[in-house]
């Protein structure tokens, strides 16, 4: 691949952690050809000194590694003031001239690392101030949070469409990297005994949980204003629900799968009003113990408001009103200080008309297809066998397949599959403004009754699933939350 990538906010934590070792690795593959990066951020500092600092990144996110002088060889860095229009005429000239010198043939890609009041701000710049006038491609690679509600998303895509075409916008949604994301669709249509399965006939309801052992360190500020909902589900969780739910498309290019994902996000069914609080659950953490270690409430954390409102946990069940989905439940759960790191998906069938291999007083387990999405990478089929030995009883057996070699968390694999797909024009595994806008709509309707009522936070201790009404949303369905352990 031959491009310029210019990083705004290559000091930061994001790019440090993810996009130089994820560079590292494309390099390591062989997958840049003619490449080079200039880094871009507020402070000054010399190539000398950015290049030290994206070989320490390197050396440890993935240890000591060949050829590390010859890529940071590449990685260039200017001092800029995003506001400042002759940051970006100075800026634009250097480029041209590393283009030149690496015969980049005019390609751009802008990664905004950076905090997301500058992202709009930093597309008009880079427009009027020439640095898109490009005679290659020019690509946008957008960092979330896209926006805090509907209103301020469609100014901020009017901002950045002023310079970028959607068809040249990226915009992340790291969960889109993960492996086992990407398998979701795999796993369905290229199954011929899941897709026939696959609707409110067989399934009775699907489960993704998304939980996380940290509390909100120091990102105290930022969080306040943003809060599980935001952070969590109006992305991350919706878009596995897109994936899950969505018709096969006609073929698997970028636009048929979108438009698919779109569809889903039309299909939901608006939650607002009162309704909010029968469908959707929120929760903050108090104490607790994790590890064996003792934490402290959101409220003490760092930059935190001692009454703080902001949720760091919700469930909710989401209804998808269209044909093959209508009555089946999805339900969501993500937070942070829960029991355990893990995200993962359970598909749960329906019973069987009769159970003809127990007692009346046993219950015959429902067959689960459980995709794990992180810490590990596999799936594991749920069902009903014979007990070894025994007359005619049943019992669970699991069918697993596992992903092996990636254990790590946040290994940087997603972004360096998502930098690559932008670098290859493949925008399959971004988010479409259509999806975001369908998703804030969405989001918008809870967050603005949240927003006028306050919970008697904390709610839930740190180290558990949650507050207790997470689990009552399923009773009252009939149903409970198949443990992630
Ligand atoms: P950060 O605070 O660590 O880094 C911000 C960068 O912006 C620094 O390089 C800083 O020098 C630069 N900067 C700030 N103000 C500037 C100015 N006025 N002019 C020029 N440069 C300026 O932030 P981060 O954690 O790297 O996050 C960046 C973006 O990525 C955010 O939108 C965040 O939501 C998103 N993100 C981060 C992570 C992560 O793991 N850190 C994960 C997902 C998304």
């Amino acid at each position: 691949m031959t491009s310029l990538i210019m990083i705004f906010g290559a000091t930061g934590d994001l790019a440090k952690r993810k996009l130089f070792p994820s560079l590292y690795r494309l390099f390591s593959k062989n997958k840049l050809d003619k490449f080079a990066v200039i880094g871009v951020a507020r402070r000054p500092l010399s190539n000398d000194e950015f290049q030290q600092s994206v070989k320490d990144s390197v050396l440890s996110a993935l240890g000591n590694k060949d050829n590390l002088d010859e890529f940071v060889s590449h990685f260039y860095y200017q001092s800029h003031d995003v506001a400042d229009s002759n940051s970006y005429v100075s800026l634009k000239k250097f480029a041209d001239e590393i283009d030149t010198n690496y015969k980049l043939e005019g390609n751009r890609i802008f990664y905004l690392a950076m905090a997301p009041e500058f992202f709009g701000p930093i597309a008009l710049h880079l427009k009027s101030d020439g640095l898109t006038d490009v005679t290659g491609y020019k690509r946008l690679v957008i960092e979330k949070p896209f926006g805090h509600d509907l209103a301020s998303a469609k100014e901020l895509n009017k901002q950045i469409r002023t310079a970028f075409s959607e068809e040249e916008v990226y915009r992340i949604d790291h969960y889109l990297g993960k492996e086992m994301v990407r398998n979701i669709e795999v796993i369905r249509f290229a199954n011929a005994i899941f897709e026939p399965l696959w609707n409110n006939r067989y399934i009775s309801n699907i489960q993704i949980t998304s939980s996380e052992t940290l509390g909100v360190e120091e990102r105290g500020r930022y969080y306040e204003s943003s809060g599980a909902l935001r952070d969590m589900l109006q992305n991350h969780m919706m878009q596995m629900v897109a994936l899950l739910a969505m018709e096969p498309p006609i073929k698997l290019t970028t636009d048929e799968i979108r438009s698919e994902k779109v569809r889903v996000f039309r299909a939901l069914r608006t939650v607002d009003g009162e309704e909010v609080n029968q469908f959707f659950v929120r929760g903050q953490y108090g104490e607790g113990t994790i590890e064996d270690e003792q934490v402290p409430k959101y409220r003490d954390e760092p930059m935190v408001d001692k009454e703080s409102n902001t949720e760091t946990f919700v469930a909710g069940k989401i209804m998808i009103d269209n044909f093959r989905w209508a009555g089946v439940p999805f339900y969501i759960r993500t937070g942070k200080r829960m029991t355990t790191k893990s995200t993962k998906i359970v598909i749960q069938f329906k019973d069987i008309p009769m159970n003809l291999y127990y007692q009346t007083e046993k219950m015959l387990n429902p067959n689960l297809l459980v995709i794990h999405i992180q810490p590990e990478e596999g799936i594991t089929l749920h069902l009903n066998a014979k007990k070894a030995g025994g007359h005619l009883d049943a019992q669970t057996v699991k069918l697993s397949f596992a992903n092996t070699g990636i254990h790590a968390m946040n290994t940087p694999e997603g972004y360096e599959k998502l930098l690559f797909d932008c670098m290859r024009g493949d925008a399959t595994n971004f988010t479409h403004w259509d999806e975001v806008a369908y998703s804030w709509a969405f989001v918008d309707k809870i967050s603005e009754v949240w927003e006028k009522t306050k919970e008697s936070f904390p709610n839930y201790q740190s180290g558990t699933m949650g507050p207790k009404e997470t689990d009552e949303l399923l009773e009252k369905d009939g149903y409970f939350w198949w443990p992630v352990t």
